[in-house]
Protein backbone atom coordinates (compact mmCIF):
# COMPACT_ATOMS: atom_id res chain seq x y z
CA UNK A 1 0.00 0.00 0.00
CA UNK A 2 2.46 2.61 0.49
CA UNK A 3 4.82 1.66 -2.07
CA UNK A 4 1.50 2.28 -4.33
CA UNK A 5 1.36 5.91 -2.17
CA UNK A 6 5.09 6.66 -2.80
CA UNK A 7 4.45 5.70 -7.17
CA UNK A 8 1.08 7.82 -7.03
CA UNK A 9 3.18 10.45 -5.60
CA UNK A 10 5.94 10.32 -8.07
CA UNK A 11 2.99 10.41 -10.84
CA UNK A 12 1.79 13.54 -9.60
CA UNK A 13 5.19 14.97 -9.77
CA UNK A 14 6.05 14.03 -13.10
CA UNK A 15 2.56 15.46 -13.71
CA UNK A 16 3.73 18.87 -11.79
CA UNK A 17 6.70 19.26 -14.38
CA UNK A 18 4.22 19.11 -17.20
CA UNK A 19 3.25 23.15 -17.56
CA UNK A 20 0.69 24.89 -17.78
CA UNK A 21 -0.28 25.60 -21.55
CA UNK A 22 0.00 21.16 -21.72
CA UNK A 23 -2.12 20.26 -18.97
CA UNK A 24 -4.42 22.75 -19.91
CA UNK A 25 -4.90 20.80 -23.45
CA UNK A 26 -4.95 17.64 -21.69
CA UNK A 27 -7.84 18.69 -19.48
CA UNK A 28 -10.03 19.23 -22.78
CA UNK A 29 -9.18 15.98 -23.54
CA UNK A 30 -9.39 13.98 -20.59
CA UNK A 31 -11.36 13.97 -17.23
CA UNK A 32 -8.27 15.00 -15.01
CA UNK A 33 -10.41 13.84 -11.58
CA UNK A 34 -11.23 10.51 -13.28
CA UNK A 35 -8.19 10.15 -14.33
CA UNK A 36 -6.48 10.49 -10.74
CA UNK A 37 -9.27 8.52 -9.48
CA UNK A 38 -8.36 5.45 -11.94
CA UNK A 39 -4.64 5.76 -10.92
CA UNK A 40 -6.10 5.33 -6.85
CA UNK A 41 -7.54 1.86 -8.29
CA UNK A 42 -4.07 1.00 -9.59
CA UNK A 43 -1.87 -1.73 -7.55
CA UNK A 44 2.30 -0.84 -7.05
CA UNK A 45 3.00 -3.02 -10.08
CA UNK A 46 0.64 -1.13 -12.47
CA UNK A 47 1.61 2.16 -11.04
CA UNK A 48 5.13 1.55 -11.74
CA UNK A 49 4.86 0.44 -15.03
CA UNK A 50 2.56 3.58 -15.65
CA UNK A 51 5.59 5.57 -13.90
CA UNK A 52 8.23 3.74 -16.28
CA UNK A 53 6.43 5.24 -19.30
CA UNK A 54 5.90 8.66 -18.52
CA UNK A 55 9.29 8.73 -17.76
CA UNK A 56 11.69 6.11 -19.56
CA UNK A 57 15.29 8.02 -19.05
CA UNK A 58 14.68 8.02 -15.15
CA UNK A 59 17.44 5.26 -14.31
CA UNK A 60 17.28 3.16 -11.18
CA UNK A 61 19.40 4.62 -8.44
CA UNK A 62 22.62 2.47 -8.57
CA UNK A 63 23.17 1.68 -4.67
CA UNK A 64 26.82 0.81 -3.44
CA UNK A 65 27.74 -2.86 -3.15
CA UNK A 66 27.34 -5.10 -0.16
CA UNK A 67 30.49 -5.71 0.98
CA UNK A 68 31.41 -5.94 4.70
CA UNK A 69 35.12 -5.84 4.40
CA UNK A 70 35.05 -2.13 4.73
CA UNK A 71 39.08 -1.62 4.98
CA UNK A 72 39.89 -3.63 2.43
CA UNK A 73 41.61 -6.25 4.50
CA UNK A 74 41.33 -9.11 2.46
CA UNK A 75 41.88 -7.32 -1.04
CA UNK A 76 45.82 -7.94 0.29
CA UNK A 77 45.92 -11.22 0.12
CA UNK A 78 48.09 -12.54 -2.50
CA UNK A 79 45.86 -13.08 -5.89
CA UNK A 80 46.19 -17.10 -5.41
CA UNK A 81 44.83 -17.11 -1.96
CA UNK A 82 41.91 -14.15 -2.61
CA UNK A 83 41.08 -16.73 -5.46
CA UNK A 84 40.26 -19.39 -3.09
CA UNK A 85 38.85 -17.41 -0.59
CA UNK A 86 36.37 -16.46 -3.72
CA UNK A 87 35.82 -19.84 -4.53
CA UNK A 88 35.02 -20.90 -1.63
CA UNK A 89 32.47 -18.08 -0.96
CA UNK A 90 30.74 -19.19 -4.15
CA UNK A 91 30.72 -22.58 -3.36
CA UNK A 92 29.25 -22.08 0.11
CA UNK A 93 26.62 -19.33 -1.49
CA UNK A 94 26.01 -22.07 -4.21
CA UNK A 95 25.79 -25.51 -2.49
CA UNK A 96 25.01 -24.40 1.49
CA UNK A 97 22.61 -21.07 1.34
CA UNK A 98 19.90 -22.97 -0.84
CA UNK A 99 19.61 -25.82 2.13
CA UNK A 100 20.75 -24.79 5.16
CA UNK A 101 17.74 -23.48 6.93
CA UNK A 102 15.93 -26.46 6.29
CA UNK A 103 18.83 -29.06 7.90
CA UNK A 104 19.16 -26.32 10.62
CA UNK A 105 15.19 -26.63 11.36
CA UNK A 106 15.07 -30.86 11.24
CA UNK A 107 18.66 -30.70 12.91
CA UNK A 108 20.05 -33.11 10.76
CA UNK A 109 23.25 -33.00 9.11
CA UNK A 110 23.37 -32.08 4.93
CA UNK A 111 25.47 -35.57 3.95
CA UNK A 112 25.18 -34.39 0.28
CA UNK A 113 27.89 -31.99 0.88
CA UNK A 114 30.53 -34.23 2.26
CA UNK A 115 31.56 -35.28 -1.67
CA UNK A 116 31.79 -31.80 -2.56
CA UNK A 117 33.82 -30.32 -0.07
CA UNK A 118 36.08 -33.41 -1.26
CA UNK A 119 36.31 -31.54 -4.29
CA UNK A 120 37.32 -28.20 -2.65
CA UNK A 121 40.59 -30.30 -1.61
CA UNK A 122 41.17 -27.38 1.67
CA UNK A 123 40.73 -29.78 4.11
CA UNK A 124 43.47 -29.56 6.38
CA UNK A 125 44.13 -26.39 5.54
CA UNK A 126 47.73 -25.92 6.88
CA UNK A 127 49.15 -28.89 7.39
CA UNK A 128 52.66 -29.57 5.38
CA UNK A 129 52.00 -33.28 3.77
CA UNK A 130 49.54 -36.08 3.65
CA UNK A 131 47.35 -34.67 0.54
CA UNK A 132 47.01 -31.59 2.59
CA UNK A 133 47.08 -27.90 0.71
CA UNK A 134 49.95 -26.50 3.02
CA UNK A 135 48.33 -22.79 2.89
CA UNK A 136 50.11 -20.27 6.10
CA UNK A 137 47.27 -19.85 8.47
CA UNK A 138 45.73 -16.61 7.39
CA UNK A 139 43.97 -18.66 4.66
CA UNK A 140 42.59 -20.93 7.55
CA UNK A 141 41.12 -18.28 9.12
CA UNK A 142 39.85 -17.01 5.72
CA UNK A 143 38.17 -19.96 4.92
CA UNK A 144 36.49 -20.20 8.20
CA UNK A 145 34.97 -16.83 8.01
CA UNK A 146 33.85 -17.79 4.14
CA UNK A 147 32.27 -20.80 5.47
CA UNK A 148 30.35 -18.46 8.75
CA UNK A 149 29.66 -16.15 6.99
CA UNK A 150 27.08 -18.17 5.17
CA UNK A 151 26.38 -21.10 8.00
CA UNK A 152 28.40 -21.27 11.60
CA UNK A 153 27.35 -25.34 11.26
CA UNK A 154 28.83 -26.05 8.30
CA UNK A 155 32.12 -23.90 9.30
CA UNK A 156 32.29 -25.66 12.78
CA UNK A 157 31.87 -29.15 10.91
CA UNK A 158 34.54 -28.37 9.08
CA UNK A 159 36.81 -26.87 11.94
CA UNK A 160 36.13 -30.10 13.72
CA UNK A 161 37.43 -32.03 10.95
CA UNK A 162 40.11 -30.14 9.72
CA UNK A 163 41.29 -28.22 12.59
CA UNK A 164 40.48 -29.79 15.66
CA UNK A 165 40.82 -33.94 15.20
CA UNK A 166 43.57 -33.92 12.28
CA UNK A 167 44.90 -31.11 14.41
CA UNK A 168 45.24 -33.61 17.03
CA UNK A 169 46.57 -36.06 14.66
CA UNK A 170 49.32 -33.80 12.84
CA UNK A 171 50.45 -31.82 16.43
CA UNK A 172 50.57 -35.24 18.90
CA UNK A 173 50.50 -38.24 16.57
CA UNK A 174 53.64 -39.99 15.40
CA UNK A 175 54.80 -40.07 12.26
CA UNK A 176 52.81 -43.74 11.28
CA UNK A 177 49.83 -42.42 13.02
CA UNK A 178 49.89 -39.29 10.61
CA UNK A 179 50.15 -41.48 7.30
CA UNK A 180 47.82 -43.85 8.21
CA UNK A 181 44.74 -41.27 8.93
CA UNK A 182 45.66 -37.83 7.88
CA UNK A 183 45.25 -38.65 3.61
CA UNK A 184 41.86 -40.37 4.79
CA UNK A 185 40.67 -37.38 6.70
CA UNK A 186 42.01 -34.86 3.95
CA UNK A 187 39.27 -36.57 1.74
CA UNK A 188 36.57 -36.71 4.12
CA UNK A 189 36.63 -40.68 3.76
CA UNK A 190 37.29 -40.60 7.35
CA UNK A 191 35.55 -38.34 9.65
CA UNK A 192 37.23 -37.28 12.56
CA UNK A 193 35.43 -35.57 16.21
CA UNK A 194 37.50 -34.48 19.14
CA UNK A 195 36.09 -35.20 22.82
CA UNK A 196 37.42 -33.26 25.75
CA UNK A 197 34.28 -32.45 27.10
CA UNK A 198 32.59 -34.24 29.93
CA UNK A 199 29.30 -33.52 31.46
CA UNK A 200 30.50 -32.40 34.64
CA UNK A 201 33.91 -31.36 33.57
CA UNK A 202 33.96 -28.27 30.65
CA UNK A 203 35.97 -24.72 32.08
CA UNK A 204 38.08 -27.08 34.07
CA UNK A 205 38.96 -29.60 31.86
CA UNK A 206 42.57 -28.67 32.10
CA UNK A 207 43.26 -30.41 35.74
CA UNK A 208 39.78 -32.22 36.16
CA UNK A 209 39.14 -34.19 33.33
CA UNK A 210 37.54 -37.58 35.02
CA UNK A 211 38.03 -39.47 31.99
CA UNK A 212 40.66 -42.25 32.90
CA UNK A 213 43.03 -44.47 30.65
CA UNK A 214 45.05 -47.29 32.15
CA UNK A 215 47.54 -49.50 30.45
CA UNK A 216 47.07 -53.11 30.54
CA UNK A 217 48.98 -56.26 28.74
CA UNK A 218 46.73 -55.67 25.48
CA UNK A 219 46.62 -51.73 25.48
CA UNK A 220 44.50 -49.36 27.12
CA UNK A 221 41.10 -49.11 29.09
CA UNK A 222 39.30 -45.89 28.77
CA UNK A 223 36.32 -45.40 31.26
CA UNK A 224 34.33 -42.10 31.15
CA UNK A 225 31.41 -40.28 29.49
CA UNK A 226 32.21 -37.03 27.30
CA UNK A 227 29.82 -34.31 26.20
CA UNK A 228 29.08 -32.61 23.49
CA UNK A 229 31.16 -33.83 21.12
CA UNK A 230 30.53 -31.82 17.49
CA UNK A 231 30.59 -34.67 14.54
CA UNK A 232 30.43 -38.09 16.77
CA UNK A 233 27.50 -39.55 16.12
CA UNK A 234 28.78 -40.31 12.25
CA UNK A 235 32.41 -39.95 12.77
CA UNK A 236 34.61 -43.09 12.47
CA UNK A 237 37.08 -41.79 14.59
CA UNK A 238 37.05 -39.47 17.84
CA UNK A 239 39.95 -38.40 19.55
CA UNK A 240 39.83 -38.52 23.43
CA UNK A 241 41.33 -37.21 26.24
CA UNK A 242 42.00 -38.76 29.16
CA UNK A 243 43.83 -39.18 32.58
CA UNK A 244 46.04 -42.03 32.98
CA UNK A 245 45.73 -43.60 36.18
CA UNK A 246 49.49 -44.33 36.38
CA UNK A 247 50.60 -41.22 36.36
CA UNK A 248 47.62 -38.33 36.37
CA UNK A 249 48.85 -37.28 33.35
CA UNK A 250 46.48 -36.20 29.88
CA UNK A 251 47.08 -38.50 26.95
CA UNK A 252 45.15 -38.69 23.76
CA UNK A 253 43.61 -41.57 21.69
CA UNK A 254 41.93 -42.31 18.82
CA UNK A 255 39.35 -44.14 19.65
CA UNK A 256 37.68 -45.91 16.49
CA UNK A 257 33.58 -45.80 16.41
CA UNK A 258 33.71 -50.04 16.42
CA UNK A 259 36.26 -50.26 19.26
CA UNK A 260 34.05 -51.97 22.21
CA UNK A 261 32.69 -50.21 24.78
CA UNK A 262 32.21 -46.95 22.61
CA UNK A 263 28.67 -46.02 22.46
CA UNK A 264 27.46 -42.14 21.40
CA UNK A 265 24.21 -40.51 22.00
CA UNK A 266 22.98 -37.68 19.75
CA UNK A 267 22.31 -34.56 22.00
CA UNK A 268 18.72 -32.71 21.12
CA UNK A 269 17.30 -30.02 21.25
CA UNK A 270 19.66 -27.24 20.87
CA UNK A 271 18.88 -23.58 20.17
CA UNK A 272 22.12 -23.22 18.41
CA UNK A 273 24.18 -24.85 15.51
CA UNK A 274 21.59 -27.72 14.65
CA UNK A 275 23.27 -29.05 12.05
CA UNK A 276 26.21 -30.11 14.21
CA UNK A 277 25.61 -33.47 15.39
CA UNK A 278 26.68 -33.73 19.13
CA UNK A 279 26.83 -36.44 21.23
CA UNK A 280 27.14 -37.75 24.39
CA UNK A 281 29.80 -40.31 24.56
CA UNK A 282 30.43 -43.39 26.93
CA UNK A 283 33.65 -45.33 27.17
CA UNK A 284 32.99 -48.51 29.33
CA UNK A 285 36.05 -50.06 29.61
CA UNK A 286 36.68 -49.37 25.97
CA UNK A 287 39.75 -51.13 24.64
CA UNK A 288 42.20 -49.32 22.42
CA UNK A 289 45.52 -50.41 21.34
CA UNK A 290 49.03 -48.50 22.01
CA UNK A 291 49.36 -48.07 18.35
CA UNK A 292 45.88 -45.54 18.81
CA UNK A 293 47.30 -43.71 21.64
CA UNK A 294 48.54 -40.62 20.56
CA UNK A 295 52.40 -41.23 20.49
CA UNK A 296 53.52 -37.66 21.44
CA UNK A 297 50.43 -36.74 23.29
CA UNK A 298 51.97 -36.18 26.91
CA UNK A 299 50.28 -34.15 29.03
CA UNK A 300 47.78 -31.62 29.03
CA UNK A 301 50.03 -29.08 27.48
CA UNK A 302 49.99 -30.93 24.53
CA UNK A 303 45.94 -30.72 24.29
CA UNK A 304 46.96 -26.91 24.83
CA UNK A 305 48.95 -26.69 21.64
CA UNK A 306 46.08 -27.77 19.36
CA UNK A 307 43.51 -25.12 21.32
CA UNK A 308 45.47 -22.59 20.69
CA UNK A 309 45.93 -23.30 16.55
CA UNK A 310 41.76 -23.93 16.63
CA UNK A 311 40.73 -21.10 19.42
CA UNK A 312 42.38 -18.48 16.24
CA UNK A 313 39.37 -20.90 14.36
CA UNK A 314 36.48 -19.35 16.64
CA UNK A 315 37.47 -16.13 16.46
CA UNK A 316 37.41 -16.03 12.50
CA UNK A 317 34.39 -18.09 13.03
CA UNK A 318 32.92 -15.44 15.02
CA UNK A 319 34.09 -12.62 12.58
CA UNK A 320 32.56 -14.47 9.48
CA UNK A 321 28.96 -15.07 11.67
CA UNK A 322 28.90 -11.48 12.43
CA UNK A 323 29.84 -10.31 8.48
CA UNK A 324 26.68 -13.05 7.39
CA UNK A 325 24.52 -10.90 9.68
CA UNK A 326 25.68 -7.88 8.34
CA UNK A 327 25.40 -8.26 4.96
CA UNK A 328 22.08 -10.02 5.36
CA UNK A 329 20.98 -6.97 6.96
CA UNK A 330 21.95 -3.94 5.48
CA UNK A 331 20.59 -5.93 1.70
CA UNK A 332 17.15 -6.44 3.84
CA UNK A 333 16.95 -2.73 4.57
CA UNK A 334 18.19 -1.16 1.42
CA UNK A 335 14.87 -3.54 -0.19
CA UNK A 336 12.35 -2.66 2.58
CA UNK A 337 10.23 0.10 2.30
CA UNK A 338 8.35 1.50 4.98
CA UNK A 339 6.52 4.93 4.88
CA UNK A 340 7.22 5.20 1.15
CA UNK A 341 11.03 5.24 1.55
CA UNK A 342 13.75 1.93 1.83
CA UNK A 343 14.48 1.81 5.71
CA UNK A 344 17.80 1.96 4.94
CA UNK A 345 17.56 5.98 4.36
CA UNK A 346 16.13 6.43 7.39
CA UNK A 347 18.91 8.14 10.14
CA UNK A 348 18.60 5.13 12.66
CA UNK A 349 18.53 2.69 10.94
CA UNK A 350 21.86 3.61 9.64
CA UNK A 351 22.87 4.06 12.99
CA UNK A 352 22.69 0.26 13.66
CA UNK A 353 24.26 -0.76 10.34
CA UNK A 354 27.05 2.00 11.10
CA UNK A 355 27.72 0.22 14.57
CA UNK A 356 27.82 -3.13 13.24
CA UNK A 357 30.21 -2.07 10.68
CA UNK A 358 32.71 -0.68 13.22
CA UNK A 359 32.64 -4.11 15.02
CA UNK A 360 32.94 -6.14 12.07
CA UNK A 361 35.62 -3.66 11.24
CA UNK A 362 37.62 -3.88 14.13
CA UNK A 363 36.96 -8.36 14.07
CA UNK A 364 38.36 -8.13 10.49
CA UNK A 365 41.46 -6.33 11.43
CA UNK A 366 42.49 -7.90 14.54
CA UNK A 367 41.66 -11.55 12.97
CA UNK A 368 44.21 -10.29 10.07
CA UNK A 369 46.97 -9.74 12.64
CA UNK A 370 46.14 -12.82 14.85
CA UNK A 371 47.03 -15.00 11.89
CA UNK A 372 49.84 -12.53 10.71
CA UNK A 373 51.43 -13.34 13.99
CA UNK A 374 50.21 -17.22 14.29
CA UNK A 375 52.28 -17.45 10.53
CA UNK A 376 55.25 -15.28 11.82
CA UNK A 377 55.14 -18.35 14.47
CA UNK A 378 54.92 -16.00 17.22
CA UNK A 379 50.77 -16.45 18.51
CA UNK A 380 50.76 -17.27 22.23
CA UNK A 381 47.91 -18.77 24.29
CA UNK A 382 46.48 -15.57 25.41
CA UNK A 383 46.64 -13.58 21.95
CA UNK A 384 44.50 -16.35 20.37
CA UNK A 385 42.24 -16.46 23.64
CA UNK A 386 41.56 -12.60 23.38
CA UNK A 387 40.47 -12.92 19.57
CA UNK A 388 38.19 -15.08 20.99
CA UNK A 389 36.63 -13.44 23.68
CA UNK A 390 36.42 -10.09 21.42
CA UNK A 391 35.28 -11.57 18.16
CA UNK A 392 32.54 -13.53 19.92
CA UNK A 393 31.37 -10.92 22.66
CA UNK A 394 31.18 -8.40 19.58
CA UNK A 395 29.37 -11.14 17.12
CA UNK A 396 26.28 -11.32 19.82
CA UNK A 397 26.04 -7.47 19.56
CA UNK A 398 26.45 -7.39 16.20
CA UNK A 399 23.52 -10.17 15.34
CA UNK A 400 21.38 -8.54 17.54
CA UNK A 401 21.37 -5.24 15.75
CA UNK A 402 21.17 -7.22 12.45
CA UNK A 403 17.78 -8.82 13.93
CA UNK A 404 16.52 -5.49 15.22
CA UNK A 405 16.73 -3.94 11.46
CA UNK A 406 14.51 -6.49 10.00
CA UNK A 407 12.12 -6.16 12.41
CA UNK A 408 9.67 -9.24 12.92
CA UNK A 409 11.19 -10.90 9.55
CA UNK A 410 14.32 -10.97 12.06
CA UNK A 411 12.70 -13.72 13.88
CA UNK A 412 12.36 -16.06 10.88
CA UNK A 413 14.88 -18.89 9.54
CA UNK A 414 14.44 -17.74 5.88
CA UNK A 415 15.74 -14.43 6.33
CA UNK A 416 19.15 -15.96 7.63
CA UNK A 417 19.60 -13.49 10.70
CA UNK A 418 17.41 -15.43 13.33
CA UNK A 419 19.76 -18.55 12.54
CA UNK A 420 23.04 -16.34 12.66
CA UNK A 421 21.66 -14.97 16.22
CA UNK A 422 21.03 -18.44 17.38
CA UNK A 423 24.25 -19.80 16.08
CA UNK A 424 26.33 -17.13 18.00
CA UNK A 425 25.39 -18.23 21.47
CA UNK A 426 27.54 -21.52 20.34
CA UNK A 427 30.27 -20.25 19.59
CA UNK A 428 30.60 -17.94 22.21
CA UNK A 429 30.27 -20.44 25.14
CA UNK A 430 32.44 -23.40 22.93
CA UNK A 431 36.34 -23.78 22.91
CA UNK A 432 36.30 -21.57 26.38
CA UNK A 433 34.07 -19.08 27.15
CA UNK A 434 34.38 -15.41 28.12
CA UNK A 435 35.49 -16.12 31.22
CA UNK A 436 37.70 -18.56 30.63
CA UNK A 437 39.81 -16.75 28.13
CA UNK A 438 39.31 -13.78 29.96
CA UNK A 439 41.05 -15.40 32.47
CA UNK A 440 43.99 -16.64 30.85
CA UNK A 441 44.50 -12.90 29.27
CA UNK A 442 44.17 -11.75 32.52
CA UNK A 443 47.22 -14.01 33.93
CA UNK A 444 49.34 -12.69 31.16
CA UNK A 445 48.76 -9.29 31.65
CA UNK A 446 48.78 -9.31 35.04
CA UNK A 447 51.36 -11.88 36.08
CA UNK A 448 48.45 -13.51 38.92
CA UNK A 449 46.29 -16.44 38.26
CA UNK A 450 43.27 -16.29 39.09
CA UNK A 451 41.24 -19.29 37.71
CA UNK A 452 40.67 -20.84 41.03
C1 LIG B 1 27.65 -26.42 20.24
C2 LIG B 1 28.81 -26.87 21.05
C3 LIG B 1 29.78 -27.65 20.46
C4 LIG B 1 30.86 -28.14 21.23
N1 LIG B 1 31.77 -28.99 20.64
C5 LIG B 1 32.72 -29.57 21.42
C6 LIG B 1 33.59 -30.57 20.87
O1 LIG B 1 33.53 -30.91 19.67
N2 LIG B 1 34.49 -31.18 21.69
C7 LIG B 1 34.61 -30.84 23.01
O2 LIG B 1 35.46 -31.41 23.69
N3 LIG B 1 33.79 -29.90 23.56
C8 LIG B 1 32.85 -29.26 22.81
N4 LIG B 1 32.00 -28.31 23.36
C9 LIG B 1 32.11 -28.01 24.79
C10 LIG B 1 32.56 -26.60 25.09
O3 LIG B 1 33.92 -26.43 24.83
C11 LIG B 1 32.16 -26.28 26.54
O4 LIG B 1 30.75 -26.14 26.54
C12 LIG B 1 32.83 -25.07 27.11
O5 LIG B 1 34.21 -25.28 27.28
C13 LIG B 1 32.21 -24.65 28.47
O6 LIG B 1 32.10 -25.73 29.34
P1 LIG B 1 30.71 -26.02 30.05
O7 LIG B 1 29.63 -25.97 29.02
O8 LIG B 1 30.83 -27.30 30.80
O9 LIG B 1 30.45 -24.82 31.03
P2 LIG B 1 31.04 -24.62 32.59
O10 LIG B 1 32.44 -24.98 32.58
O11 LIG B 1 30.11 -25.43 33.46
O12 LIG B 1 30.82 -23.12 32.77
C14 LIG B 1 29.58 -22.51 33.15
C15 LIG B 1 29.85 -21.03 33.44
O13 LIG B 1 30.78 -20.88 34.51
C16 LIG B 1 31.85 -20.06 34.10
N5 LIG B 1 33.09 -20.44 34.79
C17 LIG B 1 33.64 -21.68 34.90
N6 LIG B 1 34.79 -21.62 35.57
C18 LIG B 1 35.01 -20.33 35.90
C19 LIG B 1 36.03 -19.61 36.59
N7 LIG B 1 37.12 -20.20 37.06
N8 LIG B 1 35.89 -18.27 36.74
C20 LIG B 1 34.82 -17.64 36.23
N9 LIG B 1 33.82 -18.24 35.58
C21 LIG B 1 33.92 -19.57 35.40
C22 LIG B 1 31.93 -20.27 32.61
O14 LIG B 1 32.63 -19.23 31.98
C23 LIG B 1 30.47 -20.32 32.23
O15 LIG B 1 29.96 -19.03 32.14
C24 LIG B 1 30.96 -27.79 22.60
C25 LIG B 1 29.97 -26.97 23.16
C26 LIG B 1 28.93 -26.51 22.42
C27 LIG B 1 27.88 -25.66 23.09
Amino acid sequence: MSGAFSNLKNIIHLLKSVDLEQLQKISQKVDLPQLMNNFSKLDDKQLQGLMKMLNPNQKKKELPPIDGDFYDVFHTLPPEHRELQLKVRAFMEKEVKPIVNDYWLRDQFPFELIPKFKELNICGVTYDGYGCPNLPFMMEGVLAMEMARVDASIATFFGVQSGLSMGSIYMCGSEEQKQKWLPQMQKFDKIGAFGLTEPEVGSGAAGGLTTTCEKTEDGWILNGQKKWIGNATFADLIIIWARDLADGEVKGFIVEKDNPGFSVEKIKGKMALRIVQNGLITLKDCVVTEENRLQNANSFKDTAKVLRMTRAGVAWMATGCARGAYESALDYTRKREQFGKPIASFQMIQGHLVEMLSNLTAMQTLVFRLSEMQDEGILKDEHASLAKVFCTLRTRDVVSHAREVMGGNGILLEYDVARFVADSEAIYSYEGTKEINSLIVGRSITGFSAFV
